[in-house]
């Protein structure tokens, strides 16, 4: 082996990092602290000639391959065992037309960097709400954040994708060239292909009416209606997501709310602001609010909001459900575990799924979920190691007590590595034409270290 490793270094511009290198523990270090996996070697790849390498390598010497582009996945997904990383987190190009508002983006752009990029411009790209995540990952199995209810999911704007497959044929997915593949990659994670270069179409959007409001605990149950009812009958324009949380023990939070349970929404208006206080009269006057720091900020402020909460090298834990109806059972459900947040960290959101996301059939894209309300998150998270069987405890039991509430199947970017099982419900009647589709693209199932669909006829 150690001659054929030789030979790739020849072959490469990127670095090879092994398990007796320096930086091989800085190397194999993601964004959940929970994960320690130790591959045999890590492929930073500098362009798609490097990943091209890197897939035929793996291939060729039959290892287990992942792919990491942010590093994010809660399950660990971008790391392997002994085997392969083709890490793309060094591909960092990014361009922008603003004549056309498209941009090309390379995998190994955050989404903080994309939206640095973006904002010069007045533009933006739908994508998640913490700064550090990837635009591989995100991208792949969906994409939802503060823009989904104005501009869809990340996938509903991405007009093109560079693929290296399995063989290590690099191909174009879009809706004229191989169009099954390109429909494949709309949800369907990192399945089909390590992609290489992404092209979205962006969103004029420069400042937003933004940020959270807190209710007491108290008054949840009544929030929760009265939100979701506004999530049903608002404009496009108006986004929120839903949160049980603990006010963080630092500024701006007010003393006296420091480490309270509380509910909240993270609210985040596009249209015109010169309408904005009108929009928000009815929400302020509902309550009222305990904490009202909604105001126009530039996008990036929302964007980044959260990460100096959320930094890398945290315990993490997720589970999650697709949720159709809020109903009062399971209003009573949320109830009960989000006023038992384990630690400060912990949390759960209801993210909307409505709005532009239900303007595309559950058909047009692997991402099928177009008919339900809510992707619901519920997140254990802790600094401290000794904390992780806690937040893993309150997630399962949260998560099963809401189970029968649930649609069934989940996003599966919000999914543990020990859900296979859940992978065929995420997918509903997609699910077969992904098997069929992967078999065509990847028949021996080299790219199985995901949320991972089996090739079928
Ligand atoms: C703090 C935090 C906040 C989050 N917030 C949101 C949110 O607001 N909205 C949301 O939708 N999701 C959110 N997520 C979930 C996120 O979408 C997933 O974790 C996603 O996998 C992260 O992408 P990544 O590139 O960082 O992941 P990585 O861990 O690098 O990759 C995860 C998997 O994605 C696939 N993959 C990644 N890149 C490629 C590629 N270039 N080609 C082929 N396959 C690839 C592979 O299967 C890989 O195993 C959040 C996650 C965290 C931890």
């Amino acid at each position: 082996m150690e001659t054929k490793i030789k030979e790739l270094k020849s072959r490469i511009k990127g670095r090879i990092i092994m398990p007796k290198d320096k930086d091989y523990n800085e190397a194999r270090k993601i964004y959940n602290a929970m994960i320690d996996k130790h591959p045999g070697i890590i492929l930073k790849c500098k362009d798609k000639e490097d990943v091209i390498q890197a897939v035929n390598f793996g291939r060729e010497n039959a290892l287990e391959a992942s792919i990491r582009s942010g590093g994010h996945s809660g399950a660990g997904l971008a790391l392997c065992e002994d085997g392969l990383v083709i890490d793309l987190s060094e591909m960092k190009d990014i361009q922008i037309d603003p004549k056309t508002s498209t941009a090309v983006i390379f995998p190994g752009n955050t989404l903080a960097d994309i939206d640095r990029a973006t904002h010069e411009h007045g533009l933006a790209l739908p994508s998640g709400i913490i700064g550090s995540t990837g635009i591989g990952g995100i991208t792949l199995g969906g994409g939802i954040g503060y823009l989904s209810r104005k501009g869809g999911l990340t996938v509903d704007n991405l007009l093109e994708a560079e693929v290296v497959l399995a063989s290590g044929e690099l191909v174009t997915a879009s809706e004229k060239e191989n169009p099954d593949l390109f429909w494949a990659l709309r949800g369907g994670g990192g399945n089909f292909g390590v992609v290489v270069s992404f092209t979205f179409k962006l969103i004029q959007i420069k400042n937003v009416y933004a940020g959270p409001m807190f209710w007491p605990l108290e008054d949840a149950a009544a929030v929760m209606k009265f939100y979701d009812e506004t999530m049903q009958k608002a404009s496009n324009d108006l986004y929120g997501f839903f949160a049980f949380l603990i006010v963080p023990p630092a500024d701006p939070f007010p003393k006296e709310l420091q480490n309270k349970n509380v509910c909240g929404v993270v609210w985040n208006y596009t249209g015109p602001m010169e309408k904005a206080e009108e929009v928000f009269e009815p929400i302020r006057k509902f309550g009222p609010p305990i904490l009202d720091f909604v105001s126009e900020i530039p996008m990036p402020v929302l964007n980044g909001m959260f990460d100096a909460l959320y930094p890398s090298g945290l315990q993490w834990y997720w589970k999650a459900h697709i949720i159709k109806e809020l109903t009062d059972e399971s209003i009573s459900v949320n109830m009960e575990y989000g006023s038992k947040i384990p630690t400060m960290h912990s949390t759960t959101h209801l993210y909307p799924i409505n709005g532009a996301v239900h303007e595309i059939s559950p058909g047009d894209t692997a991402w099928i979920n177009r008919e339900a309300r809510y992707s619901q998150v519920i997140v254990g998270v802790s600094p401290e190691a000794s904390d992780a069987e806690r937040i893993t405890t309150w997630c399962k039991d949260y998560y099963n007590a809401l189970k029968p509430y649930a649609a069934g199947g989940a996003y599966v970017n919000f999914m543990m590595e020990e859900e296979e099982g859940r992978v065929k419900d995420s997918y509903g009647i997609n699910f077969k034409r992904l098997g069929q589709i992967k078999k065509k693209y990847d028949p021996e199932n080299f790219f199985h270290i995901n949320q991972n669909i089996k090739p079928c006829d």
